[in-house]
């Protein structure tokens, strides 16, 4: 679908050379807890997979330091790495798509939202991909698709279980107009394959997981997991709030209100996330 063109490929030769600060819990030897205001030593979060030790809020994590928590040490393989955006509508808001994303790639050091590939999780190989809300909202331009679906592929082709964990907190990346939409109905049919064939597709969602990803393959997992207390829905709650004019429960469009009403199948703390996968795929036979 996408093809590299010389000022992208540029941009993410550049992208690579740059040592790019560790997110996650933000930097300082201290710091704050947005869940519960406690001051917390960094480092101690972040042995603790970025999540507090007094609440267990889950900060974010990048789709690198993601893979590196899900897989065994190593084992991870890209695929299809040299896929690179492109820019087919010369779209600009504020700014150029173009120069957007040559700063998302410099300051993410990720060519698009997603990544993909395979590895192993406690010796079992699996297909994994991560999208990453921190690369244009980990919206689904033409690459993150095409990434997805090639992943979902192979995942059919070599009888493999596939896991996706989705933070996205928007869905269709506008400044691709159709061809954006289109990602969702492509995933869609590939995992309506892979489904067909028996395949076991886990879907983790994290916070954020919402529009057109949460409305497209974030739901369709065999099995849903959710980290704890991620946002998760297609609309915002305003937006909803606004159409339908009536006050929304508690809690609303949150993993824990999910799991009451049958969307999600399980939450699974960050720390427990590997070997949930792991257990899920023994039991299901795979
Ligand atoms: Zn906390």
């Amino acid at each position: 679908m996408s093809s590299t063109t010389p000022e992208f490929a540029a941009a993410a030769a550049a992208a690579e050379g740059v040592k790019r600060a560790k997110r996650g819990v933000p930097e300082g030897l201290w710091q704050r807890c947005p869940g519960c205001q406690a001051v917390i030593f960094r480092k101690q979060a972040e042995e603790l997979l970025s999540v507090c030790p007094e609440c267990e809020h889950h900060w974010y994590v990048s789709a690198t330091d993601r893979i590196e928590q899900v897989l065994d040490s190593g084992t991870f393989e890209e695929w299809d790495g040299e896929l690179m955006p492109t820019d087919p509508l010369q779209f600009a808001d504020k700014k150029a798509y173009a120069e957007r994303l040559v700063a998302e790639q410099k300051r993410t050091g990720l060519r698009d939202a997603a990544l993909t590939g395979c590895g192993m999780i406690r010796a079992r190989r699996v297909a994994i991909g991560v999208t990453d809300s921190a690369f244009i909202m980990g919206s689904m331009g033409s690459v993150v698709g095409e990434r997805l679906a090639r992943l979902i592929e192979r995942a059919a082709d070599q009888n493999l279980p596939l896991i996706v964990i989705s933070g996205s907190g928007g869905g269709a990346r506008m400044h691709e107009g159709i061809l954006s939409l289109m990602q969702m109905a492509k995933v869609t049919a590939a995992l309506a394959r892979y489904h067909e064939m028996g395949g076991l597709f886990i879907s983790v969602l994290t916070n954020p997981t919402m529009g057109g990803v949460a409305a497209s393959f974030a739901s369709l997992g065999d099995l849903i997991f959710a980290e704890p207390k991620a946002l998760i829905g297609f609309a915002g709650p305003r937006t909803i709030k606004a159409t339908i004019r009536i006050e929304l429960p508690d809690g609303f469009q949150t993993s824990e209100f999910l799991l009451e009403h049958g969307f999600v199948d399980r939450i699974v703390p960050r720390s427990r996330l590997k070997s949930e996968i792991a257990r899920a795929i023994d039991y299901c036979g795979k």
